[in-house]
């Protein structure tokens, strides 16, 4: 049997792991965080996050699709608050298509256990990967607890340790190596609002809430126990930023003037809201994504994109079930295999970077637009006449559609919704 070392038991990292115990491979998973199951991670990184369709396939491919949905609350739509209060509700598609909305730390935990219930899958945590000799796939590691330093080997190292993988770093002082890396020029702050006093949901739960204002926004998500999370995204820089917000007085003058209707339960919920960093995003790119027949990147580690899609965890997945795809298909021949799965997904990541990036701007600036919500009407009333027509969001959503092919149908499908919206509005001045 193959030892295969996977660096990071992350939400790629974990499920990899399963993927390949099952292709009938010996697998050691190497994390310089603590058991997840032992602490509360929530370091930095958003508090939940949101499945759909593919992420949800490549977990039932494995079996770990029903664990994960029973921590899950579906949200089928978007409610858009308006400055004076006013609500608007968008549904994702006409027959309450949802999107899956989970605590990060309960989804990391439910796929560490999961993939430990394989006996030939071994977890180490505590361990920090700090070199590694790609020719002969040996990992340099050192104990976070007691400071002793290790090496390990295997037939082939997968590193699954995030946007700042350590793996890659060694990758890029190689010749020919591409690498890129762009932070956006929003950071965010996240605030969590408990239940409300009867225990209910302080806010309609089947939904993400958005506060739209143009160059800024705040955006709330449901949790299993009841509460919110709610995102203040703020540029870091302009007129009204994370600086200029710092100070108690200047943050509920935002709110009082921007989001007044959340403010009453924002207010007795800020806790330490000023001490926490503010976090960033950031979208990499690199290329290639393998050294040989020895290591691979995957994850986050080379394609990690801005969370706007709410798609990073779920391409990751649909990824851990291509790579392996690849790797049945080769038997043996690993570098042909990591030469297929790299050709096939890195134009498809770079697509899923742009869109991520495009789709900020939507967010912030457009939901919330009236011709914006009347546009989204007519796409929905276009699907359900032909199911051709689904709108951009819903192909990366609620299929498995590859993200190229995604675009390149919504640029088709905008002209005829142009030509019906235009002959709908014309209609609508003449009545
Ligand atoms: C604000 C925000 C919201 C998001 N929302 C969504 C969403 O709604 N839906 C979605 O699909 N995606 C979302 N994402 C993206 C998603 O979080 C990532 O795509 C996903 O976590 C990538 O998984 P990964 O395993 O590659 O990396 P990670 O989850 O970052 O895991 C990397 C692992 O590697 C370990 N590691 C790092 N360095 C070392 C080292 N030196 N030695 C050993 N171990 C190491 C880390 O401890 C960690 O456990 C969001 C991201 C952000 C920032």
């Amino acid at each position: 049997m193959e030892n295969i070392i996977i660096v990071g038991a992350g939400l790629v990292g974990s499920l990899l792991s399963v993927y390949l115990a099952r292709a009938g491979f010996k697998v050691s998973v190497y994390d310089r965080n603590s058991d997840p199951r032992q602490v509360n991670l929530q370091s930095g990184r958003s508090i939940n996050i949101t499945l759909s369709e593919r992420g949800f396939r490549a977990l039932d491919a494995v079996g770990a699709g029903d664990t994960v949905r029973e921590l899950c609350i579906p949200v089928c739509g978007r409610i858009m608050h308006a400055r004076d209060g006013e609500l608007t509700y968008q549904p994702y598609g006409n027959n309450k298509e949802a999107i899956y909305s989970i605590g990060r730390d309960d989804l990391s935990k439910a796929l560490v256990n999961f993939a430990q219930k394989h006996e030939n899958i071994e977890f180490y945590f505590n361990q920090k990967c700090i070199d590694i000799d790609l020719p002969t796939a040996r990992l340099k590691l050192q104990d976070l607890q007691t400071g002793e330093i290790t090496q390990v080997q295997a037939d082939r190292i997968f590193a699954a340790d995030g946007a700042y993988s350590p793996v890659r770093y060694k990758m890029q002082r190689l010749k020919r190596f591409n690498y890129s890396q762009e932070y956006l020029d929003r950071g965010y702050k996240e605030i969590i609002i408990p239940a409300g006093n009867e225990g209910n949901w302080a806010l309609e739960k089947n939904a993400i809430h958005i506060w739209p204002r143009d160059s800024f926004m705040l955006i709330g998500f449901p949790n299993l126990d009841k509460s919110f999370t709610l995102s203040l995204h703020l540029p870091y820089e302009e007129e009204i930023s994370h600086n200029s917000t710092a100070s108690p007085d200047a943050l509920q003058n935002l709110f009082e003037t921007y989001f007044p209707d959340i403010w009453p339960l924002v207010y007795p919920n800020l806790g330490d809201y000023a001490k926490k960093p503010v976090e960033s995003m950031i979208t990499i790119k690199c290329f290639p994504w393998s050294y040989q027949d020895k290591v691979l990147l995957i994850g986050d580690s080379c394609h990690a994109v801005v969370p706007s899609y709410g798609q990073g965890a779920n391409a990751g997945f649909e990824n851990c079930q291509l790579l392996t795809q690849c790797i049945e298909k080769h038997l043996g021949d690993w570098q042909t295999a990591f030469k297929e799965y790299e050709t096939l997904r890195k134009p498809e990541m770079d697509v899923l970077a742009h869109l991520c990036l495009e789709h900020f701007t939507v967010l912030r600036k457009m939901v919330g637009d009236r011709k914006f919500i009347e546009r989204a009407k007519i796409e929905r009333k276009l699907q359900e006449m032909n199911s051709e027509y689904a709108s951009l969001y819903y192909n990366i959503s609620f299929t498995s559609m590859s993200y190229s092919e995604a675009l390149r149908s919504e640029r088709i499908h905008q002209e005829i919704i142009s030509e019906f919206a235009e002959k709908n509005l014309k209609s609508e001045v003449s009545v």
